[in-house]
């Protein structure tokens, strides 16, 4: 039976990046039937909001959605699509595994960390305000609640992977109150987990120089959503950037499945951007849905066309273009399948 998918492309290189994703995912030896559905600007005209119901009642349905980036006005205009769908979905769990690539050169070749970040509170709970003409004022909220249950999602998934340490990463000498909570819940949790997974917490301005200089001593990180926001970005920026890392944002009724980047409007609609994060979310949600071996078909299709290096983006220092990339990819799938149905050979 084909597995039912809301697929949300987007906008900008998002339609791109969707295209070759869905494509590469149809190749994998997995049915899957897609329901696509928009959200951002271009439905603004026409239901009065970026993210109108349909698109949620969609993603609770099937409660499990593949994403593309989703453009936010700066400074004015409608609250974040992708925050607002987090906090309502409850999804809040944010994963992004940040692993070296064969092939990309960069300063690291030994990367393997998780960054596990909480989605729904801290200052994108959204709540600010002018204080007079001349000053803003932006409250950052940090809840036992949900600190704890960020850090118990750390632990377990440390154990279902077969990591071995968490990190907790706050700035609570400063912010003594409510990082401080943070820390704190995040302790109470490790104490539970005391002689299977180990503990130990980094305040984020030092955790940041800590990475640019030895990120193969760091395992899984959980933060709080800010610090997690810009710390993801930074690892993403020692394994080849933005264009390579997959995130997973998930709840406990849905799931939704998308790239760490944005919509990089200045590449839309020129076949240009490189859809290995989308297609690595993609494998990360068949892993989700149950079906580890097709996830493993795509991402190892997708490491062996990045280290051939012939069909990569401009990013990647390749040639080609986002479908061109997809099809290298598909083609790649298609090579492993016949081999897997070769009869042996006995010399
Ligand atoms: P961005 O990630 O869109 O782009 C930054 C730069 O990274 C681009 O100019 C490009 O050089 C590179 N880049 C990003 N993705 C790439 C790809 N797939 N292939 C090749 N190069 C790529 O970040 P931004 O410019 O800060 O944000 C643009 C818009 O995206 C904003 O409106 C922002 O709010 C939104 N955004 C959305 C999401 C999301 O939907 N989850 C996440 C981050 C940003």
């Amino acid at each position: 039976m084909a597995l039912r998918v809301t697929l949300i492309p987007g906008d900008g290189i998002g339609p791109e990046l969707a295209d070759a994703t869905r494509r590469v995912l149809d190749a994998s030896g997995v049915a899957f039937e897609w329901e696509v559905v928009d959200a951002g600007e271009a439905v603004m005209a026409e239901y009065g909001t970026p993210l109108p119901d349909h698109v949620l009642d969609s993603v609770r349905r099937n409660r499990v959605a593949l994403k593309g980036p989703i453009t936010t006005p700066i400074g004015e205009g409608f609250r974040s699509v992708n925050v607002t769908l987090r906090q309502a979905l409850g999804l809040y769990a944010n994963v992004r595994p940040v692993r070296s690539i064969k092939g990309l050169e960069t300063r690291y070749d030994d990367v393997d960390l998780v960054i596990v970040r909480e989605n729904t509170e801290d200052l994108y709970a959204g709540i600010e305000h002018m204080v007079g003409p001349d000053a803003a004022e932006s409250i950052k909220i940090i809840t036992r609640a949900a600190s704890e249950r960020i850090a118990r999602y750390a632990f377990e998934y440390a154990l279902a992977n077969g990591r071995h340490t968490v990190t907790a990463v706050h700035k609570a000498n400063i912010m003594k109150l409510s990082d401080g909570l943070f820390l704190e819940s995040c302790r109470t949790v490790a104490a539970a987990y005391d002689g299977r997974i180990q503990f130990e917490d980094r305040i984020v301005d030092n955790m940041c120089m800590q990475l640019v200089q030895k990120p193969e001593l760091y395992d899984v990180l959980v933060l709080p959503n800010l610090y997690g926001d810009i710390v993801s970005d930074l690892a993403a920026g020692l394994v080849g950037g933005l264009g390579v890392v997959p995130g997973a944002n998930i709840g406990t009724d849905a799931a939704v499945f998308e790239p760490v980047h944005g919509s990089a409007p200045k590449y839309a609609g020129q076949n240009k951007a490189n859809p290995t994060a989308m297609i690595l979310s993609g494998a990360l949600m068949l892993r989700h849905l149950g079906y580890p071996d097709a996830a493993q078909r795509v991402e190892d299709a997708t490491r062996d066309v990045i280290a051939e290096g012939r069909a990569t983006t401009y990013d990647l220092g390749g040639p080609a273009g986002t479908s061109q990339f997809g099809d290298a990819i598909i083609d790649r799938l298609a090579a492993g399948a016949d081999a897997a149905l070769a009869p042996a050979t006995t010399v």
